[in-house]
Order: C-alpha cells, then structure tokens, then sequence
C-alpha cells in the first residue's frame, strides 16, 4: 500500500511538473497563442486582429514616460500582448487575477477592454488612461531588468508602496498629476467611500495606488531620493505618510 501511495504520489508530482512547464513555455512564449506579431522600435505586439495604428502611438507615448525612470534602458525589449481575442490574456487572467493590464519580466499583458482612440482601457465600469497604464506596466518591466528575477516582487518582499508606486510615479505625468501638493488636495477632497481617484480626463487610479503614487512623489520629488535609496531605504508606510503630512500642512 504504501508502495503504491509512493509510486502515485511520483506520478502526480511529475505530471504536475509537466503541466507547470508547459504553461511557462506557453506564457514565455505568446506567439504560440496569437495569430499576428508586429515588431514596433524595440518592442514586438502580440494581437489577434490587425492593428489599429492608434495602438502604435500610444505605445509610443508609453515609452517616452520611460524616460522619467532611473532604471530606463533605451535597449530593453518587450513583448505587449494585445486583449483582443487571444486566449493569452485569459490563461494570465486565470493564474494571477482580474487586473487592467499586467506587467512582469519582458511582458506585458493587457486585460480589460482597450479603446485605443479614445484612450483607455475599462474594466469593471472604470476606465484606466492607456498610455498611463501601458507606461505602468513597463516600469514594472524596467523594475524587474535593473533588479533581476531574485530582488523583484513577488519574490522579493519590496512592500507594494514601493513597487506599485514607483510605477505610477513613472506614468502619471499629466499636467493635473505633477503636483504633490495638488494630489494630496485631490485625495482628502475626494469620497471618502470611494474606490477610486478621479483625474482631469475622467480615468481613475484605485485609490490604493493614488496613496502608494504620493508616497513615492514625496520621496523623490520633495525629498530627491533616488529610487535606488527608496528601496534601501527602511522607514515603513505608516512613518512617510506623517511626514509627508506635515510637509503638506506647512505649504498651506
Ligand atoms: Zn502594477
């Protein structure tokens, strides 16, 4: 019996490495679940149906918010895998949650529903700026070049402020986003019940991401951190808020 517990427990674990490999090599691998690739500069989109030129500009649009990033690499290649009827987007979907896009290694993926000429991706009633979360989602990309497989999230235990935040410090750069003393105004007059943050063109940031964005903005911008010392950095969530708080209560 206990043989026979063994001999299936073998048979299980290796049909279990089996599945998992092949899933790796379909997700490292997206060419084999879509019917078009397009090379653009440095970057190959994956998508199902011809491409929209729109969807040229915005990733265009994308990658020159890059060049904020200290970690900008003008030689980083990605894969963008388009939502637009491949199974792709639902097997990532499937592993790692509903999401507007998502962004890791040299990939990233876009779930949702994407207007390119209107500019922003819907999910759930909310509409996300496109070139702000295809910027987002390829800082994760530059995070996990700079830092490597072992020192990125998930792995690594960079607390979600630091990650998420320094993403959406990259990306939003609008005119209505510059401004720490004007986000912080933003965030305390919004609803208090609401899960989103609203900006001047109508998308939205989840509001735990809007409080993640600032703290990173106070840390650069105002105390010129690089985000190389943010990371070294050990001060918690809790103890940069304060601070950024009182700096905000001493620009009134
Ligand atoms: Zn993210």
């Amino acid at each position: 019996m206990k043989r026979k517990i063994k001999k299936w427990t073998f048979r299980l674990a290796v049909t279990g490495l089996f599945i998992a490999g092949l899933l790796l090599v379909i997700i490292l691998n997206p060419v084999l679940t879509y019917a078009n690739k397009t090379e653009h500069n440095n970057h190959t989109l994956f998508h199902n149906k011809p491409l929209d030129p729109a969807v040229l500009t915005t990733l265009d649009q994308a990658a020159e918010l890059l060049k904020a990033s200290e970690f900008y690499n003008p030689k980083l290649r990605l894969d963008i895998c388009l939502n637009d009827g491949s199974k792709y987007p639902e097997l990532i979907k499937a592993l790692r949650g509903q999401a507007f896009a998502w962004g890791f290694y040299n990939k990233v993926i876009m779930q949702g529903n994407a207007d390119f000429k209107k500019g922003y991706v819907k999910l759930n009633g909310y509409k996300w700026n496109l070139t702000q979360l295809l910027a987002h989602e390829m800082t994760h990309c530059l995070q996990f070049d700079e830092l490597g497989f072992w020192k990125s999230k998930p792995i690594a235990n960079i607390p979600n402020w630091k990650w998420e935040g320094y993403a959406e410090y990259v990306s939003r750069q609008n005119d209505d986003q510059k401004n720490l003393f004007k986000n912080i105004t933003r965030l305390i007059g919004a609803n208090k019940n609401s899960w989103e943050i609203i900006f001047a063109d109508n998308t939205i940031a989840p509001r735990a991401y809007y409080e993640y964005w600032i703290l990173v903005q106070y840390c650069m911008d105002i105390k010129k951190m690089t985000y190389k010392q943010m990371l070294a950095d050990t001060k918690g969530e809790q103890a940069v808020k304060e601070e950024m708080m009182r700096w905000f209560y001493t620009q009134r």
